[in-house]
């Protein structure tokens, strides 16, 4: 069994603000845009701020009708990155296992390292000691056996937790809980569980596979594990991972309209597609990245079999946005990209499904596009 912590640190923005300014430790303080501006918003609340009920993604003048004495910092990115850069780094003197999911949070795969730092409890204790004493932040640690489950278990006591939780306590702690709550499941898909009469996570534990699969395809099978806390990925460091190429469009406005992601996307699948059948690759794993208007990143990614398409690629995009559009996040950046890249095989001996036919025509449509400067020929989807 493996020992993996998931480390995500708390109220960072506003965190890493107090500890350059320590007036802000105890009143009320949030990181927030000009109001003028898109980034109107709270970004991050301290936690005394949300004692008042100020929220992340509340107009900075519905935060202010709530609590007038809040006091407002404008975001500083690079500063972020720096602090953050500060967290993995001490994270990684336990593990080169390290995995960042993004700016705030990291899986360590600690299996290897309790010879030399004790049991994943004492390992968790003496981080968020450290992350306190040396960098000034706050973090909730989640102790498992998976990735998943980790991640679950960071979620549940929130500020300076440390939480263990194990297969074997899935049915008691996490079936209870509503299906929203599950990690990696979107709105869209949790209306739609809903609607079926799925509604805790326990529900959806004793739903059917083969229901599943019909209802939300390859995603189906992920949801299905997840509610019995299964989860078989490993934790790789970055640069390990395999090949990929990836695109991202950072919008000129917020958007909340799946088609017209769905369009960015096109754009983005075509051009991805065409780099890669001029390397001669092919990919099998397709992933989407969504930022939202309050910073918060977030990635899916799903399995297709190995494909240079830009239709696949499309397609398989347009599934990943379906299950996890919410309406009501605005989103200011969109990526694709397609992942375990390897090079294509020289021989196919079978036109089976025309897939050879297609990719001869996608390829007689970038040597066009070659020579007679890009986009002259473009998809019915994208113009
Ligand atoms: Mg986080």
């Amino acid at each position: 069994m493996k020992d993996i912590l998931l480390v995500d640190m708390n109220a960072f923005f506003i965190m890493c603000e107090s500890r350059r300014d320590n007036s802000l430790l105890n009143i009320p303080a949030a990181v927030a845009g000009d109001p003028k501006y898109r980034t109107g918003i709270i970004l991050a609340a301290n936690y005394e701020a949300r004692k008042f009920n100020v929220k992340v993604t509340m107009t900075v003048n519905e935060a202010l009708k709530i609590c007038p004495n809040l006091k407002l910092v404008k975001p500083d990115h690079e500063y972020y990155e720096k602090c953050s850069k500060q967290v993995f780094s001490l994270l990684s003197e336990y593990s080169p296992q390290l995995e960042i999911n993004s700016i705030d949070e990291a899986w360590i795969d600690v299996t290897s390292s309790k010879k030399l730092f004790g049991d994943p409890y004492e390992i968790a204790c003496d981080i968020q000691k450290r992350i306190k004493e040396e960098l000034g932040l706050w973090c909730s640690i989640g102790i498992s056996e998976n990735k998943f489950l980790a991640k679950m278990a960071s979620e549940m006591k929130k500020p300076l937790g440390i939480t263990k939780l194990y297969k074997s306590s899935v049915s008691e702690i996490l079936w209870p809980l509503s299906i929203n709550k599950l990690y990696g499941i979107g709105n869209a898909t949790a209306k739609k569980l809903n609607k079926d009469g799925i509604i805790t996570i326990g529900d959806l534990a004793k739903a059917d596979l083969s229901y599943l699969v019909s209802r939300f395809g390859k995603y189906g099978v992920y949801l299905y594990e997840r509610s019995k806390g299964i989860d078989d990925d490993l934790v790789s460091p970055h640069d390990s991972k395999s090949l990929s190429c990836g695109r991202m469009e950072t919008l000129t406005h917020d958007i909340t309209d799946l088609n017209e992601a769905k369009r960015v996307i096109a754009v983005l699948s075509e051009s991805i597609a065409r780099s890669v059948r001029q390397k001669n690759l092919v990919g099998s794993v397709v992933q989407i990245q969504i930022k939202y208007n309050t910073f918060k990143m977030i990635s899916r990614q799903i399995t297709i079999e190995e494909t240079s398409l830009t239709k696949d690629i499309y397609n398989a995009g347009c599934s990943i946005l379906e299950n996890n559009w919410d309406e009501d996040k605005p989103v200011r950046l969109v990526g694709i990209s397609l992942c375990s890249l390897k090079r294509k095989d020289m021989q196919i001996s079978f036109d089976v499904d025309g897939k050879q036919r297609e990719e001869h025509l996608e390829k007689t449509i970038d040597k066009l596009n070659s020579k007679f400067g890009q986009d002259i020929i473009k998809r019915g989807n994208t113009i």
